[in-house]
């Protein structure tokens, strides 16, 4: 199956489950997870209107940013964020969705670059509770939040998770949680959770971007 169809069908499954969960016609957003696939994929999407896309890995994000420059695509990081990575990452992308220390966050501020307007961030929440996962520990989130929304070059957007397996709770969790903070005066427009397989159960608990890999791309299994 080509890419443009696979792009309409996650299309039409997004539209879908927007009209049962009784949500407004284009209130989810589509990000397309782009890791391990090629610049000219991505490319045939843009064609294709599609123009968010989210990248795992910085050296792979770096060669195809560089070779799609000619675009105006909105490059999101959703992979695990390194210390000695921020710099290059708070230059080139316009979202982060993997925030989980306030060091990482300072770091990202200090970085990025004054030409460029605010980074927009996502915390990362370990909603699962599971010990090897990255993700910022749900009693410890508002710490981090109200630290993350007062540091001059970043914007706090919301909230992302990627739940265990067998966690069918996850996405009530994290939207419990985005709620709380809206109660305690954030001001979050972004809850980032929803993939291939439960793009549906995601949008029905109020996600606004879902992250799409596989069922846009097809399987992982062939590198660039
Ligand atoms: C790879 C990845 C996705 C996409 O997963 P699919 O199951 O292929 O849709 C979403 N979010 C993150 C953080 C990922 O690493």
């Amino acid at each position: 199956m080509d890419l443009e169809l696979r792009l309409l069908q996650v299309i039409n499954r997004l539209r879908l489950a927007e009209q049962m969960a009784n949500r407004p016609a284009g209130s989810v957003q589509l990000l397309a997870v782009s890791k391990t696939h090629s610049a000219t994929s991505i490319r045939k999407l843009a064609a294709f209107g599609q123009y968010r896309f989210g990248e795992n890995y910085l050296q792979e994000a770096q060669t195809k940013i560089a070779l799609l420059n000619d675009l105006a695509l909105e490059w999101h990081f959703i992979g695990h964020l390194q210390a000695n990575k921020t710099r290059q990452i708070a230059a080139l992308f316009q979202w982060v969705h993997s925030v989980d220390r306030v060091k990482l966050a300072e770091r990202l501020s200090a970085q990025r670059p004054n030409t460029l307007p605010p980074l927009n961030i996502c915390l990362e929440v370990n909603v699962s509770g599971e010990l090897t996962k990255s993700g910022v520990a749900p009693g410890k989130l508002l710490e981090l939040a109200n630290a993350v929304a007062i540091l001059p070059n970043l914007t706090l957007r919301g909230l992302m998770t990627i739940p265990a397996p067998n966690d069918v709770n996850a996405f009530r969790k994290l939207a419990q949680l985005f709620d709380e903070l809206q109660t305690k005066g954030l001001n979050l427009d972004t809850l980032s959770m929803g993939m291939s397989d439960d793009l549906e159960l995601a949008v029905t608990h109020g996600a606004t971007m879902v992250r799409i890999g596989t069922a846009i791309f097809g399987s992982r299994a062939t590198q660039l």
